[in-house]
């Protein structure tokens, strides 16, 4: 979970810290039998029963678990633009997400990087708070479809800055503005702001899955009738298998979909 206040997570009036939440969901799966290894999990056989997983020691030839049904949520991560300052100013102004964010960007000088719909709808939403959103993209036609693009250029609170790149996020404990480089002329400018999202796209942690799991052109897990996945007793849930709503909210209601759709798979193998 990479934002540090979640406002949208139900029966927290007041919002809960990111950590916070995961310290606590932890305790009470553990209150319930769970065992929790901290391990990265490097290969896995759902070929066959029962299903391997292959974590820690990647020298290792045995599986470190075998089972009869394995749950997937390994999430997605916001790719980055990798420039100076990023990282360091992240949660101080630079922002991956105007859903759990954009709150704290009320009458504030908004910046939103990408051309595409994450960009304009993360854009959209945050004129709901912010003075003012400039959205910075690399070219002069955006990947965004039509209807978004027309709802952006119609907003009074969005300008558009074309054919520039964000090349140095400026600040010392919170986001200040942004250095633009003009890519035509290679001309360097610099925006004021009070924050930068960074909106060019996600990645799905699916790498161990290739050729293994049925995916969508962007390599997101497809689920279906609930959380299954093309292979019998392997399920899905949270942001591995959804490029929509991404909150920590839908993704634990996923997650408690898999785990009924994996202890009912459980179930029905005792019955045969
Ligand atoms: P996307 O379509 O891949 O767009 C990423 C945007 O970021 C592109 O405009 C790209 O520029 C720009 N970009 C990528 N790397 C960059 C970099 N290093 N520096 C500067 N700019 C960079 O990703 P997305 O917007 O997250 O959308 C992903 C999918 O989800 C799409 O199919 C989209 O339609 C869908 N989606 C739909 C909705 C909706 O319908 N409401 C909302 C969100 C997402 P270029 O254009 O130059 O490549």
């Amino acid at each position: 979970m990479l934002t540090t206040e979640v406002e949208n997570f139900p029966g927290f009036t007041h919002g809960v810290l990111g950590p916070e939440l995961m310290v606590s969901m932890r305790a009470q799966a553990e209150r319930f039998g769970a065992e929790i290894v901290t391990e990265r999990a490097f290969r896995v056989d759902l070929s066959a029963a029962p299903i391997a997983v292959w974590t820690g020691d990647t020298q290792a030839s045995e599986p470190a678990v075998k089972a009869k049904s394995l749950i997937i949520a390994t999430g997605a991560r916001s790719l980055m633009l990798g420039i100076d300052n990023e990282a360091r100013l992240l949660g101080y102004g630079v922002s991956t997400c105007a859903t759990c964010d954009g709150f704290f960007f009320r009458d504030k000088r908004i910046i939103v990087v990408g051309g595409g719909d994450s960009a304009l709808e993360e854009a959209l939403f945050l004129t709901k708070f912010g003075d003012s959103v400039t959205v910075i993209h690399r070219r002069k036609e955006l990947r965004a479809s039509k209807i978004m693009q027309d709802r952006a250029f119609r907003n009074e609170k969005i300008t558009f800055r074309w054919d520039s790149v964000v090349t140095n996020v400026l600040g010392t404990d919170r986001v200040t503005g942004v250095q633009l480089r003009d890519v035509n002329t290679g001309a360097e400018s610099e925006i004021p702001a009070d924050g930068v999202f960074v909106a060019i796209g996600h990645a799905p942690s699916t790498e161990l899955f290739v050729g293994k799991l049925d995916m969508d052109d962007a390599g997101y897990l497809i689920s279906h009738e609930g959380t299954k996945t093309n292979v019998p007793g392997v399920f899905a849930c949270g942001d591995v298998q959804d490029h929509v709503y991404r909150q920590a909210v839908t993704a634990a209601g996923s997650g408690c979909m898999a785990a009924i759709d994996a202890e009912r798979y459980l179930t029905s193998l005792e019955q045969t």
